[in-house]
């Protein structure tokens, strides 16, 4: 991916510039119900490939995943859920897959989830690997499945080898793409790519790009999920913290480059982790297609 040429990164780029999804979680509250829906008429207009809708560990929002999926493809969106496996037992997963299915819906992101603290039995599945495969085993090749990617390896990973191993086992398994962890350090995805590929996994590695809004909670997330944010950053964070406007207008700068830079080098789409927001994404999108027009 590296190499290619300059004509055919930017046939990939103007291509990319349109293949970009968005993700959303499913609202908990009357009011939530009400901002995802303004959310998602705003964002429906940028016309994105798919849009995923988040599923909780251990089943906790698994109706308000399906019925969040319902909406937006009634709204004549693609709507992929995702499911995570950690908590669930053969039967219950087997029963949201038959359900998607029932729904007419092709694709799912495929997760291990994290247990809620305190909760200690693990169900029927460990890791997403093994989800994958029943998925699979269970439903042929109905459903794209996309998988979870980390650049910067995930937490848990007791190394950067273990962790390449474990994503290839979700390839193995049948996974058809993958979604990364979001980043600040484009280095650390392109080395990830990079290590795919020399491993001999060739399937789509899509960017997960999460603008920074909001200073307390970019450093609270990067702690959970071990992504970093570079040092550059960090320091300019630091300087405008108590003024949101100004950490809003340097998120959104940041992202908008990153997506420039990564899709000049050819990257296959972009996934933008909206946290159920229009404006951010809005912006960086729209810059993004100014560019190419
Ligand atoms: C794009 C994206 C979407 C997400 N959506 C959701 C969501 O909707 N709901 C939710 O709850 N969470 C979601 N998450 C978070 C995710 O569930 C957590 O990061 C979780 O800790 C790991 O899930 P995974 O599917 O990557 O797990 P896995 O791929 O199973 O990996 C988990 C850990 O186990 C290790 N591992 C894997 N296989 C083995 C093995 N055989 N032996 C030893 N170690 C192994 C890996 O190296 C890693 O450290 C999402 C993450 C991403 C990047």
């Amino acid at each position: 991916m590296n190499g290619d040429s300059s004509a055919s990164r930017s046939r990939a780029a103007a291509n990319a510039s349109r293949v970009f999804s968005l993700e959303f979680f499913p609202p908990r509250t009357p009011e939530g119900i009400e901002k995802l829906r303004a959310t998602r008429r705003q964002l429906a207009q940028l016309e994105p490939a798919f849009c995923s809708v988040t599923f909780g560990a251990g089943g906790s929002t698994r109706e308000g995943t399906l019925s969040t999926v319902l909406e937006f493809r009634g709204d004549g969106l693609e709507a992929a859920p995702h499911l995570s496996c950690i908590g669930g037992s053969c039967a219950s997963i087997a029963e949201v897959l038959t359900k998607y299915k029932s729904h007419g819906i092709h694709h799912v992101v495929a997760l291990r989830g994290d247990l809620p603290s305190g909760t200690v039995d693990t169900g029927d599945f460990r890791y997403a690997s093994e989800l994958v495969a029943f998925i699979r085993k269970e439903t042929g090749d109905h459903f794209h499945i996309d998988v979870a990617a980390y650049p910067e390896y995930h937490p848990q990973a007791r190394s950067a080898q273990d962790d390449l191993d474990a994503f290839k086992r979700k390839i193995d398994a049948g996974a058809d793409s993958a979604i990364t962890q979001y980043f600040y350090n484009a280095d650390a995805y392109w080395h990830f790519v990079d290590e795919c590929q020399a491993a001999g996994m060739d399937v789509p590695i899509v960017p997960g790009i999460m603008p920074i809004t909001n200073y307390e909670q970019v450093n609270r997330f990067t702690r959970m999920c071990g992504a970093t944010v570079p040092m550059r950053l960090a320091l300019e964070l630091e300087k405008v913290k108590d003024n949101p406007g100004a950490i809003t207008q340097l998120g959104v700068a940041h992202a908008t480059v990153q997506c420039m830079e990564l899709l000049d080098r050819g990257v296959p789409g972009i996934h933008f982790y909206t946290l159920n927001r229009s404006t951010a994404t809005r912006m960086i999108v729209s810059a993004l297609r100014a560019r190419k027009s």
